[in-house]
């Protein structure tokens, strides 16, 4: 699923936690440098949000998955 540049990282409950800061096509992995997290914090696989804890970023294998209002991408 391709991602574009300003895609939202929001939690299951909704809240900011971060955006994708370039597009992201079809394949190519979601690279740390492609993220700008806010309102999130580094937990051991990846991010948490800020207010509920839920996680909003896994890292496996150098690559991210991150958490869209479309649901997870990457
Ligand atoms: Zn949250």
């Amino acid at each position: 699923m391709k991602v574009t540049s300003g895609t939202k990282i929001v939690c299951r409950s909704g809240h900011a936690c971060g955006l994708l800061q370039v597009d992201v096509n079809d394949g190519q992995p979601i690279l740390p440098q492609h993220v700008k997290v806010i309102g999130a914090t580094s937990v051991e696989n990846g991010y948490a949000c800020d207010r509920c804890h839920a996680p909003v970023i896994t890292c496996a294998a150098g690559a991210w998955r991150v958490h869209t209002e479309q649901g997870w991408v990457g």
